[in-house]
């Protein structure tokens, strides 16, 4: 895998538009404000921070998250959540995580494993730090993103404008992205973040269209986190031309549910004359309380699922059944003791059916209820509601895989790359200092300080990627999943980045793979341990992350 160095070469400054204000956007808005470029971030909510801001609403009305049309919150977080890594190895590369650092205006929680206030202080402190504010506009959803190209053959097709001829003439100069967005009334942006680019709006933008000239399905007035004030009065939509556009728009947002027989599907998660207890993805999910009391079924035992069930046991929930397909028959079979802070976890197998009368079958045959609700903890779906035409196509989710993307984060198009970008997409991962990594690369390949490979070198790293993923007999949908290997892929983009970025230190992966263990050796309190002392590799790792 390679790239070629232009050194000595002038740089391009390019017109970025970043979707998405979270923790990939923010150093995204850094990195290639870095770089020389010109940033906009387009940010739905009236925040920076994405989904480390706790929001208390759920999707109430469908709480599976089935209808493509609901009414959307962008949070996942519960109202409890703590990390589930330790905040040294969470900081981006330059700008420690450390509560005695960011000082009393942003650190409420100095735990090593914190709460997600916590988080929150520390990506808007980072905004701070970096002035990255001004570059943010808020309230603002990006409604469609499409070639400058396909944006004017769609407007020559429709009348000959005047913003037909501009967008014809900046489809003519080169490749070009025309982003529409839509400002949400009733707010006023946090703390004067960016404002249309008078230059780059077509269409007379800069002012607005009404709501009206968007096609009706996207307008999605009424979704994530400005959607009361987006529904108070019509909206006002830009159209503007950008050289580039970072895809940072997260993906824990969109519910990924199993199909399990005698599940309802439809909206509400509510009965369809099935099953008729409550249903819910862990989207949805915010505290305990609700199921004092209650027998509850959680389908997944991944990070959520094993934190949420232990969160119903100590909230006194009367039992919790915690299902998994990564069931092991040895440890938890039929005769298994219970577990967890209520002392009433019992882990089953794949729930295979859900019946009328409450109960549930699973796969090894055994059969419990009466369920009061379940709580589906099965992840999350990839989602680009916004991407039009060849951006589209390129990023296709098929299988929870998106494209495929070389490295996860460019189609390998060159015409479409470096111009379309995602940042975030890898999961199991250390995410902040990765988005950091991958931020660089995109800003550097941007400004022509890097050059990608050829398509078919491209095409070559993507195919290998597959064919290890079948010798492993892994399935599609884990194409973006790392663990581990996160640390090789990173040393990757530093390579590829050039001489001058220093490789992640190696506390960091040997910190990871600690954490990991105990994770897996006491799922119960490996965030309280006192790692420094009960560990001497630990102690090292934590010594080398204070020294660096
Ligand atoms: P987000 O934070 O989701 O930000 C995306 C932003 O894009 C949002 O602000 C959203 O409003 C905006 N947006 C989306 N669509 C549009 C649009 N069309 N127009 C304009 N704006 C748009 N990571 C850890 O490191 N440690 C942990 O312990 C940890 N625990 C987690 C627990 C839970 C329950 C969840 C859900 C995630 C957890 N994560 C954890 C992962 C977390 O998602 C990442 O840390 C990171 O915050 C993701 O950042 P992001 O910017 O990619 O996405």
């Amino acid at each position: 895998m390679s790239s070629h160095s232009s050194a000595g070469a002038p740089r391009l400054s390019r017109r970025v538009a970043v979707i998405g204000a979270g923790a990939a956007g923010l150093v995204a808005a850094r990195e290639l404000r870095s770089e020389g470029h010109d940033v906009t971030v387009l940010e739905q909510s009236p925040y920076v921070g994405g989904v480390w801001r706790y929001d208390p609403r759920t999707e109430a009305e469908d709480l599976l998250g089935v209808n493509p049309d609901r009414c959307r919150v962008h949070g996942s977080m519960y109202e409890k959540l703590r990390t589930n890594l330790p905040r040294e190895l969470m900081s981006f590369l330059d700008f420690p995580f450390d509560s005695a650092f960011l000082g009393p205006n942003y650190s409420s929680d100095p735990r090593r494993f914190c709460g997600h206030a916590e988080v929150l202080g520390y990506l808007d402190a980072f905004a701070d730090r970096f002035e990255l504010r001004p570059l943010v506009r808020t309230h603002t959803r990006v409604l469609s993103v499409e070639t400058a190209a396909e944006a004017a053959q769609a407007e020559a097709g429709a009348q000959p404008t005047p913003a037909a001829a501009e967008l014809g003439a900046a489809a003519e100069a080169g490749p070009g992205w025309v982003v529409t967005s839509q400002r949400l009334a009733g707010h006023g942006p946090e703390t004067g973040g960016a404002q249309s680019h008078g230059q780059g709006a077509v269409g007379g933008s800069g002012g607005a269209a009404e709501a009206s000239a968007v096609s009706a399905g996207n307008s999605a007035a009424g979704a994530g986190q400005g959607q009361s004030a987006a529904s108070a009065a019509p909206a006002a939509v830009d159209r503007e031309l950008y050289d580039a556009v970072v895809v940072c728009n997260g993906h824990y947002s969109e519910p990924r549910l199993p199909y399990v027989r005698g599940m309802s599907r439809d909206v509400g998660g509510r009965s369809d004359g099935a099953f008729p207890g409550q249903q819910l993805h862990s989207h949805n999910y915010r505290s305990a309380g609700e199921w004092r009391g209650k027998v509850v079924l959680v389908v997944g035992a991944s990070n959520s699922g094993e934190d949420i069930s232990r969160e119903l046991s100590a909230g006194g929930a009367a039992r919790v059944l915690l299902s998994a397909w990564s069931w092991k028959n040895d440890a938890w079979g039929a005769d298994a003791a219970p577990y967890g802070p209520g002392g009433n976890i019992y882990r089953f197998p794949m729930v295979s059916e859900l019946h009328t009368d409450g109960s549930a079958t699973f796969a090894d045959g055994r059969v419990e209820g009466p369920i009061d609700a379940v709580i589906y903890c099965t992840g999350y779906r990839y989602s680009f509601p916004f991407l039009r035409g060849a951006a589209a196509a390129a990023a296709r989710v098929e299988d929870n895989c998106v494209g495929p993307l070389w490295l996860h984060m460019l189609p390998p198009d060159p015409r479409l790359a470096p111009g379309l970008s995602f940042v975030g997409l890898p999961w199991k991962v250390v995410p902040f200092p990765q988005f950091q990594l991958q931020s660089k690369l995109i800003a550097r390949l941007l400004s022509g300080r890097v050059q990608l490979p050829s398509r078919e070198q491209m095409d070559a790293d993507i195919a290998a990627h597959f064919e290890a993923m079948q010798t492993q007999g892994l399935p599609m949908r884990y194409v973006h999943m790392q663990g581990q290997q996160q640390f090789t892929y990173n040393d990757l983009l530093v390579r590829l980045c050039g001489p001058d970025v220093a490789p992640l230190p190696r506390w960091r992966a040997e910190l990871n793979r600690i954490i990991g263990a105990y994770k897996r050796e006491r799922p119960e309190d490996y965030r309280d341990v006192n790692l420094a002392t009960t560990s001497p590799d630990a102690a090292a790792a934590l010594a080398a992350a204070a020294e660096d």
